[in-house]
């Protein structure tokens, strides 16, 4: 995550460097335009504000690959849409992990199972590698087993009120999960809410919510905007959202909102300068590919808040069902 720097009146839009007939109206920089716009619009207004950056092969920081063999490239862009963690379906691409790891392993002197197995597993990143590690030791030392709330046959999510019932002055947070993996519905995170305030002004504790929304995210501000899951209750603190599942992003993208710069410890906040300005980032990750986020930001850009042409283009269904189905997703 990347802090902006406060916007100065100007900066609220982006005017376009280039006479075009795509750059005829200014678009907001910090909200989602109202109106769709065509693909060649999209992809024109973003290549031309790219050009801004700075060319990869000429940069040297972070020391960080920029430049790889064509044929490698090819193979990049053969399997850009391959999600990782389908390892049943792409069980080539899991083996050649596994292999990975097994060769780094051998390198560095690991010992090897009987079965010629080495212990390992990819990252976005040595970041995420050392988080792994650390959470390894803790996980051992850690004997402690955690409550959790049971789905009981016919009802598959949380339900609020034996959830706040297992509220202890331990409890760091409650997470409600907007959008089951089970089935996809959404569990009841108003009543959650108005359960734990409740307890909050008995006890004097200050239990807040997080909202696990990777799948609801992006579909609930669309679908049903009425429905209050978000920052409208006041104890949701944090909301994740997977950005390559209804995002419409290839694998590899998330994001993570705090309800205000108050609820993220400024203590966490990890301030990069060794390459030049301050920037202050939160992220488990370091180095890892930006083609990711410039794809979401197109789909946003693209799509804008136009239920219609994001249902038009993407909704497998046909619309009529949507209106029927409870507050739930689609899970294809
Ligand atoms: C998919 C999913 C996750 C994991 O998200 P990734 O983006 O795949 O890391 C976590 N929680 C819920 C509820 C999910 O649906």
């Amino acid at each position: 995550m990347v802090f902006p720097k406060p916007a100065s009146e100007s900066d609220l839009f982006l005017h376009s460097n280039f006479a075009s007939r795509y750059a005829r109206e200014s678009l907001p920089r910090f909200s989602m335009p109202e109106d769709s716009m065509s693909k060649e619009a999209a992809y024109q207004n973003i290549h031309d504000e790219l050009q801004l950056d700075a060319i990869p092969k000429l940069n040297l920081a972070s020391f960080v690959t920029t430049s790889m063999e064509e044929e490698c490239n090819k193979l990049i862009m053969e399997s850009i849409n391959k999600n990782y963690v389908d390892m049943d379906e792409y069980p080539i691409t899991t083996d050649l992990h596994n292999r990975c790891v097994n060769m780094i392993a051998r390198l560095f002197h690991a010992e090897i199972e009987e079965d010629g197995n080495a212990v390992g597993a990819g990252t976005v990143g040595s970041s995420e590698a050392i988080m792994l590690a650390g959470l390894a030791f803790k996980k051992k030392w850690q004997n402690k087993r955690k409550a959790e709330v049971e789905v009981r046959e016919g009802y598959y999510v949380m339900d609020p009120a034996k959830a706040v019932e297992l509220v202890d002055e331990n409890t760091i947070c409650v997470a409600a999960i907007l959008g089951s993996t089970y089935n996809g519905e959404f569990e009841d995170v108003k009543l959650l809410n108005d359960l734990l305030l409740q307890k909050n002004k008995q006890t004097g504790w200050d239990t807040p919510i997080h909202v696990d929304a990777a799948s609801g995210g992006f579909i609930a501000p669309f679908l049903y905007p009425e429905l209050e899951w978000d920052f409208r209750l006041p104890l949701v603190k944090s909301i994740n959202v997977s950005g390559h599942k209804y995002g419409l992003v290839y694998a590899g993208i998330g994001w993570v909102i705090w309800r205000s710069k108050e609820d993220l410890p400024e203590d966490l906040v990890f301030h990069i300068n060794y390459l030049g300005a301050d920037q202050p980032t939160f992220t488990l990750n370091f180095s890892k590919g930006s083609s990711q986020i410039i794809a979401q930001y197109y789909q946003l850009i693209r799509l804008g808040q136009e239920v219609s042409s994001y249902s038009r283009i993407y909704d497998p269904f046909p619309s009529n069902n949507l209106t029927n189905t409870t507050k739930s997703i689609l899970l294809v």
